[in-house]
């Protein structure tokens, strides 16, 4: 990170004028700043866990802008807090870390890194667009900061590690730093999606991102000679039957409006064509949205499998083996009271932003793990990236694909002004 303090010098030295963005409402947005800082982190991805140098970055420009750095919140975890007079609690959170991908955008800024993990040398990416989360939040940072005239209260501004592998949330929620921090009146979050244009925000009440589950299971059965199945009982078999039945459960047991996912990501089982295995493994993410229907899904795969194996003629003791990986994350719940504000505050901020209805996800997000701890009202909003004129080289690329690059030079003003709109504006509510 010693690279990108000597950018700024130089970019002193050198008499490297900034460009702005004059806001609607009046805030000078450092957009040089701003652009320079995400092609600084998008060239420089840590893994889950490993968000070393990134958090010491984020951590040096707060404590530049006068917060207070509250560190030991789990793993590179760590918070900001500003307090700027009498007034609301507000909890604003970005994710850091990026992803075992090799980067095909062919930006002069790709990352090229590696890393080490499990013996194995992995290319990393910011796939997921947290440089993009990081660089808004940092924005909005800088930009609260020069307009604290405008706002009274407190902002605690959350740095998470290990949004993918779904335990950095878990960690913060766990460490004693973290319920010494103020409390939250609400907790505020985006995430960048190339699903919308620059300048949209998209808005999802109630359950908009999916419960995630992962489970391993091991399909028991008695092996044997390929050519003699009616001495064994097939495990693969049984697996192809099982593996079937499961997507009844989403066609057959949950009505239309109530939607779930189960995938089989892979089968391992078998040597050769003429034996019978004793077991196969299966592998499953389980995506379901209220906690009720996550209870019945799992309650509903472990019956097939069990009654299945019954009827292949396996005893009890003989049932599968179900396997709830730590890994489990709640879904991610939209405040609908806070979800109005933020839009009302996003459609007075600038002419060229717009509110977008979207509809929930199933993919997962351990935003929701906050509201689920505490109940207080939480929003994750968002944010577009998609370039309106097709230019940007991201416009094909999806979430945690190889080509995935936001529209950052759009993007990245339109949405520190939006963000810290909602702030202010949610500040002025006593
Ligand atoms: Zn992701
Ligand atoms: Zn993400």
């Amino acid at each position: 990170m010693q690279k990108y303090s000597w950018i700024l010098f130089l970019m002193f030295i050198l008499g490297v004028s900034n460009t702005y963005a004059q806001t609607q409402k009046g805030f000078k947005i450092d957009t040089t700043q701003l652009y320079s800082t995400y092609c600084f982190l998008h060239q420089n991805p840590e893994l889950s866990g490993y968000e070393i140098e990134t958090s010491a970055l984020l951590k040096r420009e707060l404590a530049e802008l006068g917060f207070t750095i509250v560190d030991s919140l789990g793993l590179n975890s760590f918070a900001g807090v500003l307090e700027n007079g009498k007034g609301p609690t507000i909890l604003y959170r970005t994710d850091m870390d990026a992803l075992p991908i090799l980067e095909t955008t062919g930006v002069g800024f790709a990352s090229s890194k590696t890393d080490n993990t499990n013996g194995k040398q992995v290319p990393i990416m910011h796939a997921c667009g947290h440089d993009f989360h990081m660089t808004t939040w940092l924005g909005v940072a800088r930009t609260l900061v020069a307009a604290k005239k405008k706002w009274k209260g407190t902002i605690i501004f959350l740095a998470q590690s290990s949004e993918e592998t779904g335990q950095g949330a878990k960690g913060i929620v766990k460490a004693s730093n973290y319920v010494k921090l103020p409390t939250p009146k609400y907790q505020l979050a985006i995430h960048d999606t190339p699903d919308l244009l620059t300048g949209s925000f998209g808005f999802c009440d109630e359950y908009s991102m999916a419960a995630v589950d992962m489970m391993n299971i091991t399909i028991h059965g008695r092996g044997g000679h390929g050519a003699e199945p009616f001495k064994t009982i097939d495990p693969i078999l049984l697996s192809a039957n099982f593996i079937q039945e499961l997507q009844s459960i989403v066609s057959q047991n949950l009505a239309f409006n109530n939607p779930a996912v189960i995938t089989v990501g892979a089968i391992n089982g078998g040597t050769v064509g003429n034996i019978i295995p004793n077991s196969v493994e299966l592998k499953l993410t389980i995506r379901t949205f209220s906690p009720e229907n996550r209870k019945y899904v799992l309650t509903r795969i472990e019956e097939i499998g069990n009654y299945l194996a019954l009827a292949a003629g396996l005893s009890e003791t003989e049932l599968p083996d179900y396997e709830l990986l730590d890994m489990s994350i709640p879904p991610v719940y939209n405040n609908p009271a806070l979800g109005e504000l933020l839009q009302k505050s996003i459609s007075n901020t600038s002419k060229s932003n717009s509110i977008v209805k979207v509809l929930p996800k199933m993919i997962g997000e351990d935003f929701g793990i906050y509201s689920n701890s505490n109940s207080i009202p939480s929003y994750l909003i968002w944010a577009g990236v998609k370039s309106p004129n097709n230019t940007a080289p991201s416009t094909s690329g999806s979430l945690h694909s190889s080509t995935f690059l936001p529209d950052y030079k759009s993007a990245l003003p339109l949405t520190v002004d939006a963000i810290s709109n909602c702030l202010i504006d949610l500040f002025a509510i006593h």
